[in-house]
């Protein structure tokens, strides 16, 4: 290891924060020492907030119809080889009837941007599940929004959005997107969710096309600036009928760096170990829990849906929906130390942790 980069990670690790360019560094510098130390500071952070425990939340894909055309996506709008669904409310509801059996006191509704999802449909959907399960916390990952929209889904009861920033390099953004998708715009929805009082998750990719290390340093200002309540990270993985098609898929190696940078940074925030990271390799998800990650998302869509929400592909596709596959996935975060346990898992918890802490 350098002597500079010495110097980085003792000021990362003292101060939670570095400038821009040091970011940047810190990426271009790294290597096994470097990375080993992070890592270490991550985990005794992960562990004096949350302990050895990993929350599970249960992921329902509600639908794969999307009119954006985000050139990384499978389920873009004109993927005419995507095979489209949407749930409806009950079935949605048996997702939740299923995973609440098992376990589950989160369900994340995740989807394209459905143009069927009205607030009316949604909301009547998130306080049906809110009158069903009154201890479960309802996540929504659905896109972009008006702010009267998200106010409503709020009301209705909705506790979480997640919403990946996905660059914070605005020309970064431009080279992801079509032009009708900005960077201003997701940034400001995020900054709605977070004042309407969602507990707020923003992220990116690791790898996307066009990335460079300063488009991942501006990443890492974004979450230490906007301290969201959670982090959505993992490796791009191209889809075959995308434009993206050709582009390698980001690396494990350095998801798992900036998963314990990100804990180091925002030492609170809940950081799931991504179903892309599970998908790249086997362990994947394992291995992101080790670098500091708390969160799995295991996924309780319908059986015969999975293939279609296919956003990447080999995406994993096996969750939890068996009282069997998640005693497996039990066993193998036991094996590495952890416990999952079946909490709701709110940030709110973790800050008042924090406060004791100190
Ligand atoms: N429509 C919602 C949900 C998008 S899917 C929204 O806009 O937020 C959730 C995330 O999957 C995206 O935010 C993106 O970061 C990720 N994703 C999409 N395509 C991907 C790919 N090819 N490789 C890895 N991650 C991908």
């Amino acid at each position: 290891m350098t002597e500079r980069m010495r110097e980085l990670t003792d000021k990362l690790i003292t101060g939670h924060s570095l400038e821009e360019n040091e970011y940047r560094e810190l990426i271009c510098l790294r290597d096994e020492e470097s990375a080993l130390i992070l890592q270490k500071e991550a985990v005794r952070l992960r562990k004096k907030f949350y302990g050895d425990k990993v929350f599970i939340r249960g992921l329902i894909e509600v639908s794969n119809i999307c009119k954006n055309d985000c050139y990384y996506c499978g389920i873009r709008k004109s993927n005419r080889l995507c095979d489209r669904y949407r749930l409806t409310k009950e079935e949605t509801l048996s997702c939740c009837r299923d995973g609440y059996a098992l376990g589950f006191r989160t369900f994340v509704m995740q989807g394209g941007e459905d143009g069927a999802f009205s607030d009316e449909f949604l909301c009547d959907v998130i306080r049906e599940i809110k009158v069903l399960y009154p201890d479960c916390a309802v996540t929504l990952s659905l896109g972009e929004r008006s702010r009267k929209s998200y106010e409503k889904l709020y009301e209705a009861g909705a506790d979480r959005y997640l919403l990946r920033h996905e660059t914070a390099d605005s020309e970064h953004y431009a080279r992801l997107h079509p032009k009708n998708l900005t960077l201003g715009n997701r940034m400001e929805c995020l900054r709605n969710l977070k004042e309407i009082g969602f507990q707020t998750g923003c992220g990116f990719m690791v790898g996307s096309p066009f990335q460079t290390s300063e488009c991942l340093a501006k990443d890492l200002k974004f979450i230490e600036d906007f301290k969201p309540d959670m982090v959505g990270t993992g490796p791009f993985i191209p889809h075959k009928d995308t434009p993206f098609r050709d582009y390698p898929a980001g690396s494990t190696e350095l998801t798992c760096f900036l998963l314990s940078v990100i804990r180091i940074i925002h030492p609170p925030v809940l950081l799931p170990s991504t179903t892309a990271l599970g998908s790249l390799e086997k362990g994947g998800r394992e291995k992101g829990i080790i670098h500091g990650a708390n969160v799995i998302m295991p996924n309780l869509s319908p059986t015969d849906v999975r293939s279609k929400y296919m956003l990447y592909n080999n995406k994993l596709s096996t969750g939890a929906e068996s009282a069997q596959k998640l005693e497996e996935l039990k066993k193998l975060i036991r094996g590495i130390g952890y416990e999952i346990v079946y909490e709701r898992g709110d940030f709110m918890n973790a800050e008042c942790k924090m406060q004791n802490a100190e």
